[in-house]
């Protein structure tokens, strides 16, 4: 396609290690480049390259992560060609690599299977309630909406079958492998939106939004992260799905300071869809990206599958802390006792369930004990107080009552060999989002649509949540809401 240079302008190339390395590589000077990084050059040029698109499509995602994915679904299917462009080689983003707990409700799947409400009977009036209390509750009702039509869309369009209800958790679902087998469902998806056509473009990282004359968004600028080699895809309606920013460590020590110190689990979340959006002027909600959610530990291994099956968690003091069935109150509860790691101790119970794959995933991290003693001696907490807590967990499990921590699931003694594993707090989701408008298109600082560009997923979600099911229905609906518009 005949480029016209003359009309064209990268709105700023956002810094990312590689990217900003290939730039000064081919240029005979620094200042171009880092003028263009820094978005203030006239003209279109970085490292002297001048747009030129390569590809076209009406729709251009970025990110395949839930939402990229069924918005692309959604697009193609609606007859516009749709390309999804992401850094990695597979779909998922980071879901595929997450524990796999999807909490859906208002489906009819859930209905059918389960006796669910659905989302029109008392559901609509729960989900109603914790609208309100957002701060765009229109947006969070479309989502809470849209959780049981993906749902149902994943069931019917994709055959995707759970795993059967476990007790207790009836609005969760979970891969039918067990915790973390996520790759079946992300496999059947990318088959699937090939089926349909849609154009995956992978290991590119998109680094620019590319503008026309009049300043309005026409395309994006990928580089290949291993070869530096530059792409220009024009697109009608860009979608940014990059999730969020918890890996940047700039963004997370200004808008989430007291995480600074942690590790990040993912790698992935650098905040370029944030980054991006800036160099148009789409606005930040500043407010919803200081929303501390909760942590995780350093490995899935047995930290999620701890609420299904009995288990134990202490503190290096040999004492219990929280409820184990609570996961992630395990890694604030750990930092809120002035703790930097805990325990987790079960048995063939969990060693033994449909989560075993996961569990194992711990490796050499994970010890078996025949006996409290030899736990003791291999966690290095004081005996008689893992003893005690053993002593007091046996009487918790005879009278079902929890008084410290309220625990009320799998009050089940545990029995030997015993298996424990030592777990970190670390970082691994980010809550805030662009602002947009009810159609999730981006908005600037005035609430001005900005043409052309919209958020799906955790990056549009504003407070409303940041987990891979709202990701899948925010996908789903911006799909949907630029078919209409493209129809209009
Ligand atoms: C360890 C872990 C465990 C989790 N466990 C659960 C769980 O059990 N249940 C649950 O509901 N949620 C869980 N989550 C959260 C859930 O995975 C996310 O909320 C969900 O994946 C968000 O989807 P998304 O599509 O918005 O973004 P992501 O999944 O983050 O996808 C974004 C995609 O954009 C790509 N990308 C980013 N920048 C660029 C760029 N510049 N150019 C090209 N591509 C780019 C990334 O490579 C990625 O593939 C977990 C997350 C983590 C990290």
């Amino acid at each position: 396609m005949a480029s016209r240079r003359e009309f064209f302008k990268l709105a700023g190339v956002i810094a990312t290690g590689t990217a900003l390395a290939s730039v000064a590589g081919c240029s005979a000077g620094q200042s171009n480049s880092a003028k263009a990084a820094a978005g203030e050059g006239e003209g279109f040029l970085v490292g002297y390259q001048p747009v030129s698109f390569a590809k076209e499509a009406r729709v251009v995602i970025v990110g395949a992560g839930p939402a990229g994915v069924l918005c692309g679904y959604e697009t193609a299917k609606a007859g516009l060609s749709t390309i999804i462009i992401d850094r990695d080689n597979v779909v998922g983003g980071v879901a595929r690599y997450s524990a796999g707990v999807q909490n859906w409700f208002g489906s009819e799947i859930g209905a059918r299977e389960r006796g669910l409400l659905s989302w029109e009977g008392g559901m609509k009036e729960q989900m109603e309630a914790f609208n309100q209390k957002k701060n765009f509750p229109e947006l969070a009702e479309k989502i809470s909406e849209y959780t049981g039509k993906a749902q149902d869309l994943l069931a019917d369009a994709f055959d995707y079958e759970w795993d059967p209800m476990i007790e207790n958790y009836e609005t969760t679902w979970l891969p039918k492998g067990g915790l973390c087998e996520n790759s079946p469902l992300f496999d059947t998806i990318k088959e699937n939106l090939d089926g349909i056509g849609v154009e995956f473009f992978f290991e590119n990282r998109v680094t620019s939004l590319i503008t026309d004359e009049t300043g309005e968004v026409v395309g994006v600028r990928c580089v290949d992260e291993l070869t530096g080699e530059i792409t220009d895809v024009k697109g009608e309606y860009i979608v940014l799905a990059t999730g969020g920013f918890i890996s940047d460590q700039e963004m997370v020590a200004k808008y989430l300071p007291n995480w600074t110190n942690l590790g990040c689990v993912i790698t992935s979340g650098n905040g370029d869809g944030f980054k991006l959006a800036k160099t148009v002027g789409i606005a930040w909600d500043e407010e919803a990206m200081s929303i501390y959610k909760n942590l995780n530990a350093h490995s899935e291994a047995i930290f999620v599958a701890q609420q299904y099956g009995p288990s134990l968690s202490i503190l290096q003091n040999g004492r219990r802390f929280m409820n184990e069935t609570s996961v992630h109150a395990a890694a604030t509860g750990c930092l809120a006792c002035n703790a930097g790691n805990w325990w987790s101790i079960w048995d063939d119970t969990l060693m033994n369930s449909q989560n075993r794959e996961c569990i194992l995933t711990g490796g050499g991290e994970i010890h078996t004990c025949q006996t409290v003693e030899e736990l003791a001696e291999t966690m290095n907490v004081p005996l008689s107080e893992l003893q005690a807590t053993f002593d007091e967990y046996k009487q918790i499990c005879a009278t079902g009552e929890d008084p410290k921590f309220e625990r009320k699931l799998w009050l089940q003694e545990l029995k030997p060999p015993y298996y424990c594993m030592n777990n970190r707090p670390v970082r691994y989701k980010t809550m805030g989002a662009l602002k947009t408008d009810i159609n999730c298109q981006c908005l600037d600082e005035k609430g001005n649509v900005v043409p052309h560009v919209f958020a799906a997923g955790i990056m549009g979600l504003f407070d409303y949540s940041c987990d891979q099911v709202p990701a899948y229905a925010s996908g789903m609906y911006v799909g949907e809401r630029i078919a209409e518009l493209a129809s209009a």
